[in-house]
């Protein structure tokens, strides 16, 4: 059965990422059609940090990583993980990553995740106007921690990154940072604070509120599992499901990490690798805290959210369709009762979710060359929260503009084709 869809542009995926470009869209007139398997904002986007910040610039590909990973692979609580199965994906891939790591090339990566970055807080602030759910999104500031003897330097290039980006970035010892945050441990005696910055209250919630206004704007919304994308005689395309087909004419993949597998069939490979990560949320946690906070050494991010407190992070690189491995949960209860030593450990939850990543950790957001009307918005990595109203206005310009490809090749799909 073909159903024949009316809508300007149809969305595949309504992550964070699809339901900007879905708002951006409809500020400019269009129509819009969501399509996604699950419920708005239930994969990658549910379950992550909720840091929302201008000054998120700095790549995970940072000069000397390569040094890092040894020492956190055998550490049984390091931040990083791989599955032997996944290692003929992984080692090409990781061959790019580093290749990304010189220091100009990090400097040329950070400028553009500013640009993408830039006003995100306004934005989000913009969007959830008259939605009755502007609570979902809180100033906050971002708090580095550091455990006694590991001084941070500003003049390290991660901070240095931000502060020339005007990031207000200063160094707080160990009073101020209790009184900022009284339940932190006082085995961190210092912390780098960036202030200026905000935080989702619940990321989920705050996909359905804008899932929600969307649709109260007129989008409508298919529960459907896209098999296949086929391109018709006439230039529209098909989205197949084993029981439908469903017709775009102009259509936008925001699919996340399963973007990739879609555009296979016309011959596009692109680099994008599976980094899932994992979160743990301690249901009753009996301790509240102000903002995000960064275990730096141990990198995960704790936030006191809608259903308690999240610990956040780290990267398993795993077949997109693995089962997960919640032992990367668990190793965030030791580690964030060691950060916040009153925490009520007894009740939690796990998750785990797939960053879609490029090598260069920066997304595409182009149109796809050689397919007419054909779009492309993903590989946001660690950062696509934050990325996401950008993405959603870059996307609506190239659409209503028709501009043949973003203005910024470090974005286009060229840069891998
Ligand atoms: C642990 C963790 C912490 C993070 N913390 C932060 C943070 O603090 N700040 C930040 O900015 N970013 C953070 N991120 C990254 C951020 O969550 C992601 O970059 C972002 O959610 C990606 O959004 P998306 O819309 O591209 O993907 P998704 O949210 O994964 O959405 C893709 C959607 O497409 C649908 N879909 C896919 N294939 C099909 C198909 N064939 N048919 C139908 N539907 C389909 C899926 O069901 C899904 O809903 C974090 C990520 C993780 C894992």
């Amino acid at each position: 059965m073909l159903e024949n869809r009316q809508a300007d542009v149809t969305i595949l995926g309504a992550g964070i990422i699809g339901l900007c470009c879905a708002l951006s869209l409809q500020k400019r007139g269009l129509s819009v059609e969501l399509i996604d398997r699950k419920g708005p904002g239930e994969e990658t986007s549910y379950g992550n940090a909720g840091v929302i910040s201008p000054w998120s610039t700095v790549p995970q590909c940072m000069p000397g990583v390569w040094k890092q990973v040894p020492k956190w692979l055998i550490d049984p609580l390091g931040p990083v993980r791989f599955r032997w199965q996944y290692l003929d994906h992984l080692i090409p891939w990781a061959f790019r990553f580093f290749c990304n790591t010189s220091p100009g090339r990090v400097k040329a990566i950070s400028a553009v995740m500013a640009l993408l970055m830039n006003n995100n807080i306004t934005a989000y602030r913009e969007l959830l106007k008259n939605t009755g759910q502007e609570h979902l999104l809180l100033d906050s500031w971002f708090i580095n921690v550091f455990k006694a003897k590991s001084q941070p330097k500003l003049n390290d290039l991660t901070w240095r990154l931000r502060i020339e980006q005007g990031a207000p970035v200063e160094i707080i010892g160990q009073q101020q940072l209790k009184e900022i945050e009284p339940a932190i441990s006082d085995d961190y005696d210092n912390a780098v604070i960036i202030k200026g910055q905000a935080r989702a209250f619940s990321p989920g919630a705050l996909c359905k509120a804008l899932a929600e206004k969307a649709m109260n704007q007129g989008a409508s919304f298919k529960q459907a599992d896209i098999k296949k994308l086929e391109l018709s005689a006439e230039g529209n395309y098909h989205l197949v499901t084993p029981e439908k087909e469903i017709r775009a004419k102009r259509l936008i993949l925001c699919a996340g990490i399963w973007s990739s597998e879609l555009l296979k069939p016309f011959d596009f490979k692109l680099p994008l690798i599976a980094e899932r990560g994992y979160h743990l949320e301690f249901l009753n946690p009996g301790v509240e805290i102000n903002n995000s906070i960064q275990d730096v050494a141990s990198k995960f991010i704790v936030s006191s959210m809608s259903n308690g407190i999240r610990s956040a992070g780290t990267s398993e690189f795993a077949a997109i369709d693995a089962p997960p491995n919640y032992r990367r949960s668990d190793i965030l209860k030791p580690l964030t009762k060691r950060l916040l030593p009153a925490l009520n450990i007894n009740q939690t939850k796990k998750w785990m979710g797939i960053r879609p990543s490029f090598p260069d950790n920066l997304p595409v957001i182009d149109r796809i060359p050689q397919m007419c009307n054909l779009y492309a918005a993903f590989g946001h990595s660690h950062y696509g929260l934050g990325m996401a109203p950008a993405t959603g206005e870059i996307m609506a310009e190239l659409i209503t503009d028709k501009a043949a490809s973003p203005t910024n090749f470090a974005i286009s799909i060229q840069r891998f084709t």
